[in-house]
């Protein structure tokens, strides 16, 4: 982060924004491209972690692919120049009208995740005169080791059909004349740090792929979705996801069958590092135990913190560590009391107008501001003007 930058946009602009070191990303995309292009897999951003116009600009321009979860996801996707031929379709509850929007785009794929679901596809399919290609999620029963509101690759969650039903289902498939089936989808969660987790994946993958082969099935794409974890602690010293350890796992333990073609969905690793939620210090109280930092930022800007429990790391960009370090509880001004982005954070002495840097908040930070309590949606800034 180019703090110099920063405090001059902190200068021009309203707090609390986001400002998203686009050199960073730039950096990321091309490194995520190398590491993809050495085993020629296939990489689809997944929108739903930012959904920045700028942002999906500079992506697309890299030739990647899209992973969306909403008919306006592909709607924007395609606006923002990402090829509807490399677009996924996601979603355990997709309307019939985001099935048309997918429809009449000619996407690549339905990543499908119920029998009902397929039923409906097939039916608005043949009365649009179209064939729908089809992946099937399928839920592998793997732990991800992550926060619980962001692991879906285990029974008990909603995502996907269970290993059980997939004979019956390929059956049905059969049986729908607009539905063809291309491949299987897989995704274990989010902030996926353990990657053992995947060896895991590749290895129900593979048992998965097995029993295809014996129905002499032969499907031409396996999606093993996203997940792939980033530093939340140390930002600075690991700016960028390791894309290379990550895919050199799939290399060493998925088979892939002749002619397969393998994808991924990525979000949070391509947009995390690259965002900050700028703000500033309306006031310091002192409480009966503790200090408080009250930010201009609250929940309504960033609601990781108050739904996942997750920390981010947070700076004062306005002052240098000092001997006068002390510990604050920083918190938003909404009305809730987990409005709180961390407990006994060491800062150096903090005053009203001090900026405050919270960090890694490229991904699911901006997509998800709301309006509660009337205020404002936060404004975005770039690093850089050309682009
Ligand atoms: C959310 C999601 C992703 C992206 O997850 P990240 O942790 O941001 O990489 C990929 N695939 C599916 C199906 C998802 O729901």
């Amino acid at each position: 982060m180019n703090v110099k930058d920063l405090m001059k946009s902190a200068e021009e602009n309203t707090t609390p924004f986001y400002y998203y070191d686009m050199e960073l990303l730039d950096s990321t995309l091309n490194k995520l491209k190398d590491a993809a292009d050495k085993y020629k897999y296939n990489v689809h951003y997944a929108l739903k972690a930012n959904t920045n116009g700028r942002v999906l600009d500079l992506i697309s321009s890299y030739g990647f692919g899209a992973d969306c979860v909403s008919g306006n996801e592909i709607n924007k996707a395609v606006a923002h120049g990402f090829c509807p031929g490399q677009i996924a379709f996601a979603g355990v509850g997709k309307t019939d009208k985001e099935i048309e929007v997918g429809l009449g785009n000619d996407i690549f794929c339905f990543n499908c995740e119920s029998v009902q679901e397929i039923e409906v596809i097939n039916e608005i399919a043949s009365r649009e005169k179209k064939i729908a290609d089809i992946a099937l999620r399928i839920n592998p029963n793997v732990d991800a080791n992550t926060h619980k509101y962001i692991t879906t690759g285990r029974t008990e969650n909603k995502f996907g059909i269970l290993v059980t039903e997939i004979a019956a289902v390929v059956k049905l498939i059969e049986s729908c004349k607009n539905i063809n089936l291309i491949g299987l989808h897989f995704h274990i969660g989010s902030q996926v740090t353990d990657l053992i987790a995947y060896r895991d994946l590749c290895l129900r993958v593979n048992e998965i792929q097995n029993w295809f082969d014996k129905q002499s099935m032969g499907l031409r794409h396996i999606n093993v979705g996203g997940g792939l974890g980033i530093d939340y602690d140390n930002p600075d010293v690991n700016p960028v996801a390791d894309f290379e350890s990550f895919f050199s796992i799939f290399n060493t333990y998925l088979k892939l069958r002749n002619g397969q073609e393998l994808h991924f969905e990525l979000g949070r690793s391509i947009v995390g590092v690259i965002g900050n939620l700028i703000s500033k210090v309306l006031y310091i109280k002192e409480g009966a135990s503790k200090s408080f930092a009250i930010l201009d930022a609250g929940m309504t800007e960033l609601i990781r913190p108050a739904l996942y429990n997750s920390k981010h790391k947070i700076e004062n960009v306005s002052k240098h560590a000092n001997s006068s370090n002390t510990f604050y509880d920083v918190v938003g001004p909404i009305c809730e009391s987990s409005d709180c982005f961390g407990a006994e954070i060491n800062l150096p002495a903090t005053a009203r107008g001090d900026i405050i840097a919270i960090r890694c908040a490229g991904a699911y930070g901006e997509v998800m501001a709301s309006n509660y309590n009337l205020r404002e949606k936060p404004l975005a800034v770039y690093s850089r003007n050309s682009n």
